[in-house]
């Protein structure tokens, strides 16, 4: 006989949903009791509260972003799960940094499939002042005087000020830079820099007026109370756009044989971070279509309300024009005339006020 419902369980959801689409939010304790949900049942009561939270202050809107692999392979940084450092043995792609046509042609690709932004991706440490700078500030003013797609980048840690004035100036209006894991787990997968060295990133880029990607990547090894902890971290940091990638273990990397999540846990995860995250972008990026296979489509019904599209930087995804049907097919809309990131705004939002206060975890 199949176990009977838990009407505690669907109570308590539908309290907590309830708050955070009246415009409140749920603290660290309701936020790890979400994210340790076992039964089906109750995961899909969850679901249903997340889609209902993404529709409330997304609408049918989905964010499509696509990355050019600025700088592929050579990484002096020994992250566990990443086939571009040369810490692991991986037979992945090494270049320098790219010439102004390929960039160009991704401008030219996202702008026929109504992509919102191309992402400059570059795999070193980070960026300080000097000729590559001069030569990464370039590719962001074709980008940006092009008209055809929104300048983004993710080109590792920065240590000053100037640097993140300098991007700013060169046109770039959205920078990616994970924090990956919880300040916790952190150190488990990567020793050659830290968690602190991210957040201060983030602290520079935000002070230039640029807007923040940041988020994680899961299926590490971490546990239900690091996935929240780093969901609430990127609260505290105001994180516009936060992508969830799910490992995709590459042989030669120390993770090649982490056990894969389930597809389930995988969409409690996306609507635990809809239920601390409401008005951001939430973007599902690398590992999709491995990990989730035929219930892809079913983290929009989780609460996500971004897409990674076009192919990762060291791993395949399904193609642009299926992720487009996919889309239309679920009567979602990706086409934004400019995604300025307003709808994120409390104040612009007419929701009713707070029910509650986050107890927020500092960053
Ligand atoms: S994740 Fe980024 S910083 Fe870490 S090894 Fe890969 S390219 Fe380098």
């Amino acid at each position: 006989m199949a176990p009977a419902i838990d009407e505690t369980n669907h109570q308590r959801i539908a309290a907590l949903g309830a708050r955070v689409l009246a415009g409140g939010s749920i603290d660290r304790d309701e936020a790890l009791w979400l994210f340790h949900l076992e039964a089906s049942a109750d995961i899909f009561d969850l679901l249903a509260w997340a889609n209902r939270i993404r529709e409330q202050f997304k609408g049918n809107k989905v964010h499509l972003c696509s990355i050019v692999n600025a700088k592929a392979g050579g990484c002096s940084e020994n992250c566990s799960f990443c086939a571009q450092s040369s810490f692991h043995q991986t037979g992945s792609p090494r270049y320098g940094f790219v010439d102004p046509e390929p960039v160009m042609q991704a401008a030219d690709e996202a702008n026929q499939h109504g992509v919102t932004a191309v992402g400059l991706v570059a795999a070193w440490k980070g960026l300080n002042e000097g000729p590559m700078l001069d030569e990464v500030c370039d590719r962001i003013a074709d980008l940006a005087k092009s008209g055809k797609t929104r300048p983004d980048a993710s080109l590792g840690i920065i240590k000053s000020q100037k640097v993140a004035d300098r991007l700013k100036q060169a046109g770039l209006e959205c920078y990616g830079h994970n924090l990956e894991s919880s300040r916790n787990f952190f150190p488990k997968h990567c020793t050659t820099h830290t968690y602190e060295d991210r957040v201060e990133t983030i602290g520079y880029l935000k002070k230039a007026g640029i807007k923040i990607c940041s988020g994680g990547i899961i299926g590490m090894g971490e546990t239900r109370e690091d996935r929240c902890d780093l969901a609430l971290s990127l609260r505290d940091i105001g994180a516009n756009v936060v992508p969830i990638n799910i490992l995709n273990p590459i042989p030669g990397t120390p993770f090649a044989s982490n056990p894969k999540l389930p597809p389930l846990e995988i969409l409690k995860t996306i609507a635990c971070f809809r239920f601390l995250l409401p008005r951001r972008e939430i973007m599902i990026a690398g590992g999709r279509t491995v990990n989730l296979r035929d219930l892809q489509s079913m983290i929009f019904t989780a609460g996500a309300s971004a897409l990674m599209v076009g192919n990762y930087l060291t791993t395949l995804n399904q193609s642009v024009e299926q992720d487009l049907q996919m889309l239309k097919d679920l009567g979602l809309d990706p086409n934004w005339e400019s995604h300025d990131f307003r709808d994120q705004d409390e104040a612009a939002c007419g929701c009713a006020p707070k029910a509650a206060t986050a107890e927020l975890v500092s960053a």
